[in-house]
């Protein structure tokens, strides 16, 4: 595999218009990433551990939250705010630049919808109604206590309908529409449509997807972390659910206590502040590329049951690396291009982007039979 660090950016067809983006300004000014990366990381810090540190911020969206949720704003409620509103400016700008093509029209709005809609508004309308927040957009294992007995026996016994239909929601959405969505699209359905990760990536991190290291050690490095990351919350699930059949005071404990320490190292440190904080150094998709245990799913499903695929046109390629360099999943796209070899990544999130970015119509992102 050959490393394809700096944008080569010839040929781009038009309305790929990346030259012109905040790309080349990072590449003029290295150290406006590092100065980026720095606030926010501590802007995630704040978030997680130190929301006094917020206060002021916080406070000034104290209307609002009244509004939708009927009491003040807190950190969370800042953080989401910011989160969705950046979704929605960047996603103007996304649609700009390559809503020329139906494929990222169409995916570009969904997944600023879904944003707005499932991972903003319903779980604020849901605080003000009196029940918990509950976000219909996330399933196990990205959220993985939505299958922990705790909250799913307390939701599936609250007599609420409500709480029960979401219950099921999880349920459901996890074991059949996950498979079959993924057999028929592949992990794009949810990565590049659904997901809120995706959604900040495919907007917010659409400048920085060259900074996604195509690297073999990469690559490696991949596949040592995502997999072992959906095995360990695997086996809390599984222990929990053992505990709360069977439970053991002692083992109980332990169980509890590790999961304790999954929420803070992958949910909080890598998922929050190494996952978004760190955009400006490894690229936007970090997270969903070395860490998100529902992308390790959604891979090998794609890998191994689903039609979906890059489909090359073979000795039509220039090698001139732009599919490579703008491959937000550090996909040496290019060497594949160059053998002539259908393109079935795990990694893969189907953003399709390798495909506008081609001036030579080589690359066509499919699920057809
Ligand atoms: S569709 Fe292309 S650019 Fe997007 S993740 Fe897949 S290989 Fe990379
Ligand atoms: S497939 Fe070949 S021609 Fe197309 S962007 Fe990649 S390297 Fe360039």
């Amino acid at each position: 595999m050959s490393v394809m660090q700096q944008p080569v950016q010839i040929m781009l067809p038009k309305g790929a218009g990346r030259s012109s983006t905040m790309t080349s300004n990072i590449e003029r000014r290295p150290w406006l990433r590092y100065v980026l990366a720095v606030v926010m990381t501590s802007f995630y810090v704040c978030v997680y551990w130190f929301p006094s540190a917020l206060d002021v911020l916080t406070h000034l969206l104290d209307g609002f939250s009244h509004l939708l949720r009927g009491r003040p704003a807190d950190a969370w409620f800042l953080y989401g705010t910011i989160y969705t509103l950046a979704v929605v400016l960047f996603g103007a700008r996304t649609l700009m630049r390559n809503g020329h093509e139906r494929y990222h029209r169409y995916r570009t709005v969904v997944l600023v919808v879904v944003q707005c809609i499932a991972a903003y508004l319903i779980p604020a309308m849901l605080v003000r109604i009196g029940r918990g927040e509950f976000y219909f957009s996330y399933f196990w294992p990205l959220k993985p206590e939505y299958l922990f007995p705790s909250s799913l026996t307390q939701m599936m016994q609250s007599h609420d309908a409500l709480m029960t239909f979401a219950a099921w929601w999880s349920i459901v959405l996890l074991l059949i529409a996950t498979p079959l969505l993924t057999y028929f699209y592949g992990k794009r359905w949810y990565c590049s449509w659904v997901c809120g990760c995706g959604a900040l990536a495919e907007t917010v991190g659409d400048d920085l997807r060259h900074l996604s290291s195509t690297s073999q050690r990469s690559w490696t490095l991949e596949r040592w972390t995502i997999y072992p990351i959906l095995g360990i919350i695997t086996i809390i699930t599984i222990l929990l659910w053992q505990q709360h059949v069977n439970p053991n005071p002692e083992l109980s404990s332990i169980v509890g206590h590790t999961n304790r320490i999954y929420g803070f190292v992958i949910g909080g440190l890598f998922s929050g502040v190494i996952g978004v904080g760190f955009y400006p150094i490894f690229g936007a998709r970090i997270w969903c590329r070395f860490g998100c245990p529902m992308a390790a799913i959604l891979g090998i499903l794609q890998k191994y049951a689903s039609r979906f695929r890059i489909e090359v046109n073979t000795g039509q390629c220039i090698s001139c690396g732009n599919c490579s360099t703008y491959c937000e999943m550090g996909i040496d796209v290019r060497s594949y291009a160059e053998r002539g070899e259908t393109i079935k990544r795990a990694s893969c999130v189907g953003c399709g982007v390798c495909s506008t970015v081609c001036p030579r119509g080589v690359l066509r992102v499919t699920s057809d039979e």
